[in-house]
């Protein structure tokens, strides 16, 4: 065969979240044709959804499409799809849209489907308690905390005014310390003056979670500053705390001592765990692996599947002793590029995967944030300025952060938000799509997602 005639090198990435798009960006040069297939048109920058659900940033802000990213890349393509079933016996990815099923045959694939939440087990805590990892469900967190608002202004009776400014924000890591924080903001500071009959400043924020500690990775230090922070903007912190049961009205709570107390609250956010995306179990078992307890799959140290080589799972998927943070996603998916670029180009290489791990941060308020780099610990403004400084810094595309910068002004130096506006749809659309069955849905369910 002449080499003109040779087809190239087909990767087929499965998704564009940070694995995914960093993994297709370090395959430029390659001698490859890339299709990255995501059910979603944009990458998101997750870090920051918790400024979309309290109207800080607007949607766009921090989900620039992958199109677009991608525009001058002229080997790869981008399909929008719901990948239902990887055969990686025949090499092939099939994928569902609206208008029928897609088949992508591959010769290196890259999994990196991302996490779901976790209810751990209590998957209908789900229908009041919403989580935070797509822009679906921070649309619809903003419009659930500003009606509270809206509806405890409208409310006749005295005792019902109560649980609608009762804001329950259940786990204390990361994202639960920045909801907390930033409700506790907005009712304290933003909507301070925009109501007559209710007092925003009385709303309560509590942040729940069954660990001793807040933010139990950053170290005794970094967590007790957090909590008097959390406690300065007067975010009710409760530890040892278990969820048991949540419903519309309100939600229980198990303490260490064995008694059962409720919180009534109309408005609950889920930040306590994560799981794999089902597609992680979906290759184990065709591997005949088992999944971690987070549902991830083992993968051996250059991050390909145990037996089958062309097949690399990285970021969130990936059982490989490294946490669940943007920084693996993105040298995960940078490392495997650089693999299979050089098996493309006719050299075999096995590269262990080695993660540099860059440090963690977490806001609290404006100018309060925590950070832990190397032996290093930060707190306080200083450790804001580096949060703001990396977040602009690694958030994808210009105008994103040109907006940005903008609404952050507005926010932190005024106390406005510019998205406070909220639709009907935003609230209750979703939750009426996701009860249809894969029939009715059209979509044939071959990986058993998770179905709210
Ligand atoms: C609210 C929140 C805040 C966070 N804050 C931080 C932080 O401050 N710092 C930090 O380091 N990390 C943070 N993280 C974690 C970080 O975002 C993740 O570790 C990272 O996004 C993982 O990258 P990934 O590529 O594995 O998955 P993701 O970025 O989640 O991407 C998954 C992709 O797969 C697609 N996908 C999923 N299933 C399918 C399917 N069946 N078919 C097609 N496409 C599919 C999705 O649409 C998405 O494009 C945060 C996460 C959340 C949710």
């Amino acid at each position: 065969m002449n080499e003109s005639m040779k087809q190239r090198h087909r990767v087929v990435v499965i998704g564009s979240g940070f694995g995914g798009l960093f993994a297709t960006k370090a395959l430029k040069d390659a001698p490859v044709d890339v299709t990255i297939i995501a059910k979603t048109n944009h990458h998101l920058f997750q870090p920051l959804l918790y400024q979309v659900a309290t109207g800080i940033l607007s949607e766009g802000s921090i989900a620039p499409p992958t199109r677009e990213i991608l525009r001058g890349q002229i080997n790869a393509e981008v399909h929008l799809g719901e990948v239902i079933d990887i055969d990686i016996k025949s090499k092939t990815v099939t994928s569902w849209t609206p208008s029928g099923t897609l088949n992508d045959p591959y010769d290196s694939l890259i999994v990196a489907a991302g996490s779901t939440q976790s209810y751990f087990g209590n998957n209908y805590f789900a229908e009041h308690a919403p989580g935070l990892k797509s822009i679906d469900d921070a649309l619809e967190l903003r419009g659930r905390i500003l009606s509270a608002f809206e509806f405890a202004e409208i409310e006749t009776e005295p005792d019902a005014v109560e649980p609608w400014l009762t804001f329950v924000v259940v786990g204390a890591g990361p994202t639960g310390v920045e909801m907390a924080g930033q409700i506790a903001e907005l009712a304290h500071r933003t909507l301070r003056e925009d109501y007559r009959r209710i007092d925003p400043e009385q709303a309560r924020v509590v942040l729940l979670d069954g660990a001793s500690t807040v933010l139990a990775t950053f170290g005794d230090r970094l967590a007790a500053k957090a909590t008097k922070r959390l406690k300065q903007l007067g975010v009710d912190v409760q530890l040892g705390a278990m969820v048991v049961h949540i419903d519309e009205h309100g939600i229980e709570i198990k303490d260490p001592d064995g008694s059962v107390r409720r919180i009534e609250s109309r408005t609950k956010v889920w930040a306590a765990g994560v799981a794999a995306s089902p597609l992680a179990k979906h290759l184990a078992n065709q591997a005949g692996l088992d999944v971690d307890r987070l549902g991830r799959v083992p993968v051996e140290d250059d991050c390909s599947l145990p037996s089958f080589p062309e097949v690399f799972v990285i970021g969130d998927m990936m059982d490989a002793g490294v946490p669940g943070v943007a920084q693996v996603a993105m040298q995960s998916g940078k490392h495997v590029a650089k693999i299979i670029a050089a098996r493309a180009a006719g050299r075999d290489v096995h590269l262990p995967f080695k993660y540099v791990d860059k440090g963690s941060m977490a806001t609290i308020s404006r100018f309060a944030a925590v950070a832990s780099v190397g032996r290093f610990r930060f707190s306080g403004f200083i450790a804001w300025l580096m949060w703001l400084v990396i977040h602009l810094l690694y958030l994808i595309g210009f105008k994103q952060r040109v907006t940005t910068l903008l609404h952050w002004t507005i926010s932190f130096v005024g106390g406005g938000r510019a998205e406070r506006a909220i639709t009907r749809q935003q609230v209750v659309a979703r939750r009426a799509l996701d009860t249809l069955t894969p029939a009715q849905s059209g979509r044939p369910d071959r990986v058993r997602f998770p179905r709210r």
